[in-house]
């Protein structure tokens, strides 16, 4: 028995994931030689120390291509050189949440009718360069266990609110015992119909989709819908397919959000393969996000141009249930811009 297994719930399932979850890889260097890089052409000075390390789970890192530096799942998650540039435009809260009034209680970001963002988690289980909230003070806005009540509170008052949205952080790397006391507290909240799951998690370590969490979903009042986020083909793989299957005879619909990355997936064919490949693993695609303006991100950005006539391409090739709408956050906005 190794000494860093420590006791958990009787379930070998949520043993693993809670352990791949800690074992995650944070060093670019350890990073770059499993895959049979020595170094790495955008990465020489590889950042170890930020305060946005690297942070990506062995199960994502096993569906990387060996010895390929243009990895379309590297790139999203290696620190490179780029993201110090400062590049006008992208700023450190692009979404203006920090200090946004519609966060009116911590824990919650209430910006849309009849939709409530719930942030459960503080962090994510993987670090994604890309990301809008890389500089999000998840300490002071994420739910603490004893605001949980102010929540039920805040949701029992306002009735209009019929779903609750889980986001973070990811909302997954809580335990399941964690989870279903949330899920079982709204669901005691009349006025509560819908639950959805805005998570990276089972993509990133899919074993996180534990019985246990099927079945808190599949016993649920809730309608229930899990809104995974992959950017390219080579992320789903026969292991996140087999528990995709799982959620869905759970009952639970399953979207995709991507994020249009310049390196990654901004190609016809690139768009197109995962769209397809989600479908036939039980995803329907829901947005795809025109990039956030986050300082540190701004070598992943694809023009608008380009963004609209790839989407045009798509209705062209692709049936209509296979794509997404090209979606943009505007600050202050009630609710995402739907540019195509
Ligand atoms: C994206 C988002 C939602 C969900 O919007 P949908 O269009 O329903 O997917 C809700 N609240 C906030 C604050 C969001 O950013
Ligand atoms: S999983 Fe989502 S919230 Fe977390 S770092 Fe990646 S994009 Fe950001």
């Amino acid at each position: 028995m190794s000494p860093i297994i420590p006791v958990l719930e009787p379930d070998c399932q949520v043993k693993s994931w809670k352990i791949l979850l800690k074992q995650a890889i944070s060093d670019p260097h350890h990073l770059l030689s499993s895959l049979g890089l020595g170094s790495h052409p955008l990465a020489e000075q590889v950042v170890t120390q930020s305060n946005f390390r690297m942070r990506v789970p062995q199960p994502f890192i096993d569906k990387m291509g060996y010895g390929d530096p243009n990895d379309p799942l590297l790139l999203q998650v290696l620190p490179v050189n780029q993201e110090a540039q400062v590049v006008e435009g992208f700023s450190q809260d692009p979404l203006a949440e920090f200090s946004d009034e519609a966060d009116k209680q911590p824990g919650i970001l209430h910006k849309y009718q009849g939709r409530i963002l719930v942030l459960l988690a503080q962090a994510c289980a993987v670090n994604c360069r890309y990301c809008f909230r890389r500089h999000f003070p998840y300490h002071d806005h994420a739910a603490k266990s004893d605001q949980l009540e102010q929540i039920y509170d805040y949701l029992t008052r306002n009735d209009e609110i019929s779903e609750v949205i889980l986001s973070g952080g990811d909302p997954l790397i809580v335990s399941d015992h964690y989870f279903q006391g949330f899920v079982n507290r709204i669901e005691s909240i009349p006025n509560i119909k819908r639950l959805r799951i805005h998570t990276r998690l089972p993509v990133v370590i899919p074993q996180r989709i534990t019985e246990r969490l099927c079945q808190i979903l599949a016993q649920s009042r809730l309608s229930t819908s899990m809104v995974l986020h992959i950017n390219h083909a080579n992320e789903i793989d026969q292991l996140l397919s087999s528990y995709i299957k799982k959620l869905r005879s759970s009952g639970v619909t399953m979207f995709n959000q991507a994020v249009l990355l310049a390196g990654v997936n901004d190609s016809l064919a690139a768009l197109s393969d995962l769209f397809e490949k989600g479908f036939e693993a039980g995803i329907i695609p829901y947005y795809l996000h025109f990039l956030d303006p986050v300082e540190g991100a701004a070598h992943f950005r694809v023009d608008k141009t380009t963004a609209l006539s790839l989407v045009k391409e798509l209705r062209n090739n692709l049936p209509g249930y296979l794509v997404p709408r090209l979606a943009q956050e505007i600050a202050g906005e009630k609710s995402k811009t739907v540019l195509a």
